[in-house]
């Protein structure tokens, strides 16, 4: 065979073997230059610099393998600029921090990486603070007919990442499980020493844009890029996001190279985000797309008896189908209703709750949440727990202070669909790991505590009552 012939064949292969990402950033684009008969060793050319480091560091077993196999004897390759786009790299691929970590390391351990697993990384920047919410995890997962698909999506990257499918892109509805589904991925993949990231989109976006500011933007592309897997929910907000769309690309172009794992959430489908760039949008696309429908009715249930067993409180099988029945599509919702019923019998006795009362708390809920501002919430939690508005967003940290100031972070978030950044911002300018960790504070002290339990239930009644 031609030693062109060759070539052209070995890329048909590889699209069979590599994953499309891959294929499409690396292998595509790529060109025959010639072929050396004494050194026995194809030049191939390279789109930039970025591509060649890649085809020559992580790619290289597969291509070789699959070239020789055609060509019918051992051969080398060498990769180099296609003289053609010489200029044309942009400065910015050159700049791949990533690209000089690589240069780094041993050719050896840079050489023998099979792309199908995943590869050492040469230094360790530190990673962010796990935000991981404990109870979202599989065991606390139910599945049924509706969702199977994307729970054993799910698993199998859990356990086989960048093997299976990747990106893995989940979307669905609010409260449905998408969030639970991410983390329970990255709880799997923690636990067995991977390094593991999950975002939502609008703290890599919040991050980046400090980078930026801060002149760190290595520090960033090193922190993101190092990771085995990096799972980024509520993708949807970063269309229309024009420079953190840009970085993402890369970001992902980077990983996906490197055989890394992507899971992303998103509220919508991949083609119905509009406001995203083509090469995105098909990059989303690029490997398995998964939805998660609303549970069925005995999903519901289902649901509700494990967290009636968890709080261990006896709640009446005429009191679960109705919650089931009637509470809105949302797990996050009916959850909302659940707590309250169950501050309810904490409140009265189990035999308190009549199914009246449990009727009447469901209404209650039935209210849009939409109707609520932030700053509508906080100044009615800050004038019912004896503080100012200044004090409750304030700086402040006495204790009692920053009781009150968890608990309406917990109750903007419950009633609220403001992100974590938002309400961190609003409560003067915290983290959302601020916000986050005071909400889960909140949420499981009101478990164990009726008075606690009571005294928010009355600032959600008040709530209701004045808008
Ligand atoms: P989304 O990210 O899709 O808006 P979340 O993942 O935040 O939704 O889920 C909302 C709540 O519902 C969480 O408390 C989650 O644990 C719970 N939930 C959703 N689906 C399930 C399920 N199938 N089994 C158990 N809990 C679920
Ligand atoms: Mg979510």
């Amino acid at each position: 065979m031609e030693a062109q012939e060759a070539w052209n064949a070995a890329v048909r292969q590889l699209e069979m073997i590599l994953d499309r990402a891959s294929f499409d950033t690396w292998v595509r684009p790529t060109q025959f230059l010639h072929y050396n008969a004494p050194e026995k060793t194809f030049f191939i050319g390279a789109p930039n610099t970025y591509a060649r480091d890649m085809l020559q560091f992580r790619l290289y077993r597969n291509v070789q393998r699959v070239l020789s196999d055609l060509f019918g004897s051992d051969v080398d390759l060498s990769f180099e600029l296609s003289r053609r786009e010489k200029s044309a790299a942009p400065a910015e691929m050159e700049e791949m921090p990533l690209f000089r970590l690589l240069a780094q390391q041993e050719p050896e351990a840079a050489n023998t990486e099979a792309p199908t697993t995943l590869g050492p990384v040469a230094r360790v920047p530190e990673l962010p603070e796990g935000d991981l919410n404990p109870r979202y995890i599989f065991d606390r997962f139910i599945t049924n007919r509706s969702n199977q698909m994307v729970h054993e999506a799910a698993r199998a990257v859990a356990e086989f990442p960048a093997t299976v499918y990747n990106p893995l892109t989940i979307y669905g509805g609010v409260g449905l499980g998408k969030t639970h589904i991410l983390q329970a991925i990255a709880h799997a993949c923690t636990r067995r020493k991977l390094r593991t990231i999950y975002v939502p989109s609008e703290v890599f976006m919040n991050d980046l844009i400090y980078a930026i500011r801060q002149r760190t933007t290595a520090m960033f592309r090193e922190k993101y890029r190092s990771v085995d897997v990096l799972l980024v929910d509520d993708v949807q907000f970063i269309a229309g996001k024009e420079t953190t769309q840009e970085e993402f690309f890369h970001t992902f172009n980077a990983l996906v190279a490197f055989n890394k794992q992507i899971v992303l959430a998103s509220d919508r489908h991949p083609r119905e985000l509009t406001q995203l760039e083509d090469r995105l949008r098909s990059r989303f696309q690029g490997g398995l797309v998964a939805d998660v429908q609303p549970p069925e009715l005995e999903t519901r249930m289902a649901i509700l008896h494990m967290w009636a067993q968890e709080r261990s409180v006896a709640v009446s099988e005429d009191v679960i189908a109705m919650v089931a029945q009637r509470a809105p599509a949302s797990i996050r919702e009916m959850e909302g209703v659940f707590n309250q019923i169950v501050a309810q019998m904490r409140l009265h006795g189990s035999n308190g709750v009549s199914m009246a009362r449990a009727e009447a708390t469901l209404d209650r809920f039935h209210r849009p949440r939409e109707r609520y501002t932030l700053e509508q919430i906080i100044d009615l939690v800050a004038r019912k727990q004896g503080l100012t508005v200044d004090e409750l967003v304030g700086k402040k940290r006495t204790e009692k202070i920053n009781r009150a100031r968890q608990i309406a972070m917990f109750i903007v978030r419950e009633m609220t669909e403001y992100s974590l950044p938002q309400i961190g911002e609003a409560f003067g300018g915290r983290s959302h790991t601020t916000v986050l960790h005071g909400c889960n504070k909140i949420a499981e002290e009101v478990e164990a505590d009726p008075v606690l339990a009571a005294r928010i239930q009355s600032l959600r009644q008040s709530l209701t009552r004045h808008s």
